[in-house]
């Protein structure tokens, strides 16, 4: 295995990043996978399907040329309602002003507004938020007829075509997946695609269609339910327990909530992910200003620090890397951050005592695993490697939180791709996972060659035998020779 850059090196915490036109040239991709990316994230929302899959193809290739794991994240539209034609485009909304939704795909005067979900004006009742272009502009409800609803201006600015609606606390009877989503889930799911996301998640029922689809296409994509919604709040344990991963999506969830509640639901969301040990992303508007400038702003800066210090696996850059000017430098910026922060991690850091029992973890996994850990720091192991089929057991490991350098290491080349999101995980291609001693030599090798271990270190192995199925029962450990 070649690497960009010493193992040891690499932050625990994974970096997701978007794919856009700055960035999707393969040279760019490569070095922002030399610059720290464990992810890229396709976003259906734009981009056509041919695009689409010359990223894919031009990810994989730049994986293979780095000799690194590289998973890929395709996030479904889910039921975003936006705003159609404007009569004016843009058009000015000062506070006061008021404006008709109307039925229909075009607004045919200046005051008249239209939208692409067609229920909209049966759904919506007098005193109704309405918010337009990501929440800059908001409007009341006023009153409603039978195919026109009026609203009146309370907070004033810009609306451009297709815009973003959204409307905070508003029941909605809008399918969870539109007929793009389900095609581009299909689509993922022939496509060896490692995480697919739903925007918009109100309940688990969504999630467990979505995983659904996946399955019967073939498909092991892990799901991600992006919470963005006051509903998905009301539902958190039971949508966090029924998905395979989440994403705090901030950018829709500071509209649909009061923005200053944001980074006390993003502790409530990490803090049900840790305790459900399911992997969690932090997402939108983290280095924001790095769209246009070198360096991030101090509030930027601590945003990372404090996702990272919250317990996120993993922090996400949108529009810096996927049209910003600095791509590389905000995956720079952002590694640099982590790295600062874990330190200041490792340094305060005490072991978790005993772990907390998980429906979903076997409980033989479970205390094998914090076991192996307590070994490793009694004997000061150089390396803890994990042998899994599915991740699950690098899951479990990564929800510790312990600064054991740790492999992953898996016969299947999905599994490999989707431990990038796992926490502390380095996931480790081409091991003999079948064969205990040739397993122990790939890594003696492998770790000397990579300057990690050295003769007399101790290596703790997890792996599982035959005599518990479905659970890793054996912790081996391995004096380098
Ligand atoms: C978000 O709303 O924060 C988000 C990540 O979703 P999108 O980028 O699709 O709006």
């Amino acid at each position: 295995m070649s690497h960009t850059e010493p193992f040891q090196h690499r932050t625990r915490t994974k970096t997701v990043a978007t794919v856009g036109p700055a960035c999707r040239h393969p040279e760019m991709l490569a070095a922002l996978i030399q610059a720290g990316v464990d992810v890229f994230r396709v976003n259906m929302a734009h981009g056509s399907r041919s695009e689409h899959e010359q990223v894919v193809a031009a990810v994989r290739q730049a994986s293979a040329d780095a000799g690194r794991p590289i998973a890929i994240l395709v996030d479904l539209a889910g039921p975003k309602i936006r705003l159609g034609e404007l009569f004016q485009d843009p058009t000015e909304c000062a506070v006061g002003a008021e404006y008709v939704f109307v039925r229909g795909t075009k607004a045919s005067h200046a005051h008249e507004l239209v939208s692409n979900y067609e229920r909209l004006i049966d759904e919506l009742s007098p005193d109704n938020a309405v918010m337009l272009a990501d929440g800059t502009v908001s409007m009341t409800v006023l009153d409603k007829q039978l195919d026109s609803v009026r609203c009146c201006v309370t907070g004033g600015g810009t609306i451009r075509s297709r815009q973003g609606i959204n409307l905070p606390g508003a029941k909605l009877s809008v399918p969870a997946m539109s007929d793009d989503d389900l095609d581009n889930a299909v689509w993922a799911a022939t496509s060896e695609i490692d995480f697919v996301s739903l925007s918009f998640v109100r309940t688990p029922t969504e999630i467990r269609q979505l995983k659904e689809l996946l399955r019967s296409h073939g498909s092991r994509a892990l799901v991600i339910a992006k919470i963005e919604k006051r509903e998905a709040l009301e539902n958190l344990e039971e949508i966090v327990a029924a998905t395979d991963a989440v994403m705090v999506a901030r950018g829709d969830l500071g509209v649909e909530i009061d923005v200053s509640q944001t980074p006390v639901m993003q502790k409530r969301i990490i803090a049900t992910c840790t305790r459900l040990r399911r992997p969690v992303i932090v997402a939108t508007q983290m280095l924001d200003s790095m769209h246009h400038s070198r360096r991030p702003t101090r509030a930027e800066v601590s945003d990372v620090a404090n996702a990272i210090l919250d317990g996120a696996d993993a922090c996400m850059l949108s529009g810096e890397t996927a049209i910003g000017q600095y791509p590389r430098e905000a995956v720079e910026m952002m590694n640099r951050i982590m790295r600062s922060t874990e330190q200041e991690l490792q340094d305060t850091a005490t072991s978790a005592a005993s772990p907390a029992p998980a429906r979903d973890v076997h409980p033989i996994t479970l205390a094998v695993t914090y076991g192996a850990a307590q070994i490793a720091e009694h004997l000061d192991a150089k390396l803890v490697v994990i042998s899994t089929r599915s991740g699950a057991t690098a899951r479990v490991k990564a929800k510790q939180r312990d600064f054991i350098p740790t492999i992953g290491v898996s016969d299947s080349e999905a599994t490999l791709r989707q431990m990038c999101l796992y926490w502390g995980i380095t996931p480790l291609p081409g091991a003999p996972v079948h064969d205990g001693p040739q397993l122990r030599q790939f890594i003696d090798d492998w770790g000397r060659a990579d300057g990690c271990i050295t003769r007399g270190d101790c290596v703790v192995f997890v792996t599982g035998s035959e005599f518990v199925p479905k659970a890793h029962n054996l912790v081996i450990v391995h004096e380098v020779e």
